[in-house]
C-alpha cells in the first residue's frame, strides 16, 4: 500500500511554513517578514494581510480546525 501522504510530497515552489488539518490538506504560508500569506488548500481561506508571525498563527490555528475536503481532481 502506498503511503504517499499530503505531508510527505514535495512542497511549492515559495511556501515556507505548512501546516496539516485534520483531513489532510495543508495551510500553506508564503512571503515573510511583514507581507506573508497563507491559504488553506482544504477550504481555500486565505489571508495576505499580516505579517509573517500573525500569518504562521492563523495558518496553525485554521489547519487545528478545518475540515473541509480538498477538491478532488475528477468530479464523479
Ligand atoms: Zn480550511
Amino acid at each position: 500500500m502506498s503511503e504517499q501522504t499530503t505531508a510527505s510530497a514535495p512542497w511549492p515552489d515559495g511556501v515556507i511554513a505548512r501546516y496539516l488539518t485534520v483531513v489532510d490538506a495543508t495551510v500553506d504560508v508564503r512571503g515573510g517578514g511583514d507581507y506573508a500569506s497563507m491559504t488553506c488548500l482544504g477550504c481555500g481561506l486565505h489571508y495576505s494581510a499580516f505579517n509573517e508571525t500573525r500569518t504562521r498563527e492563523l495558518a496553525q490555528g485554521h489547519a487545528e480546525k478545518c475540515r473541509a475536503m480538498p477538491r478532488p481532481a475528477m468530479t464523479a
